[in-house]
């Protein structure tokens, strides 16, 4: 029924997360109105999203592509004996800004989810383990959400980690359960950080 440039817009709308039929179609005929250059500015940011980042190849956390290793992999003024292991880049963000963490880190990309279909094999886990088998880490921090999926995906995680020998810990409590680490309030989140109990 519509013109193929539009449906296709609205096909590729639906297909994010938290975008349904109707506000994929309040969307396009939008962009259809709107000036051009906020329909252009979106298509360039799209692509520059594909073509200038990527992935740290030692943690998984977003970079520019013409780099090595992500900041904090390279700096040295960061303890590589401490990995904070977290679910999304966002998470990253969110302890960064405590400015109390001097550790890395490492992005998992997700959690483990039955129900999505999504198994260990599609997470981080296999390079998380390679890294502390190279040696050098003394404490590795359980950081994933306080949900069932994060906890489930921490209880997984411990004794693959404890069997190369390291201190495993997890947040303290306190981050209200079910939330995400990225909407926890500094205090809380920083609580959790520096109350973080060895695990088992
Ligand atoms: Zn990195």
């Amino acid at each position: 029924m519509l013109p193929e440039a539009i449906q296709n817009l609205i096909n590729s709308l639906e297909r994010l997360p938290g975008i349904g039929p109707k506000t994929a179609s309040r969307l396009a005929f939008y962009l259809l109105r709107a000036p051009e250059d906020i329909s252009t500015s979106l298509a360039e940011a799209l692509t520059d999203l594909k073509t200038k980042i990527t992935f740290c190849g030692e943690c998984f956390n977003i970079m520019m592509v013409d780099r090595e290793k992500c900041e904090i992999c390279e700096s040295a003024q960061r303890d590589g004996s401490l990995i904070c292991v977290v679910e999304e880049p966002l998470d990253i963000l969110s302890i960064e800004r405590l400015g109390a963490y001097q550790g890395k880190y490492h992005v998992l990309q997700g959690v483990i989810n039955p129900i999505e279909g999504i198994g260990p094999e599609h997470l981080k886990i296999k390079p998380l383990l390679e890294r502390i088998q190279r040696g050098g880490v003394r404490e590795v921090i359980l950081a994933t959400d306080p949900t069932m999926e994060g906890d489930a995906t921490a209880q997984y995680l411990y004794p693959r980690l404890k069997a190369l020998d390291v201190h495993v810990t997890r947040l303290a409590r306190g981050l209200p359960v079910g939330g995400d680490l990225e909407y926890a309030d500094q205090n809380t989140l920083l609580r959790a950080l520096s109350g973080r109990q060895e695990m088992g």
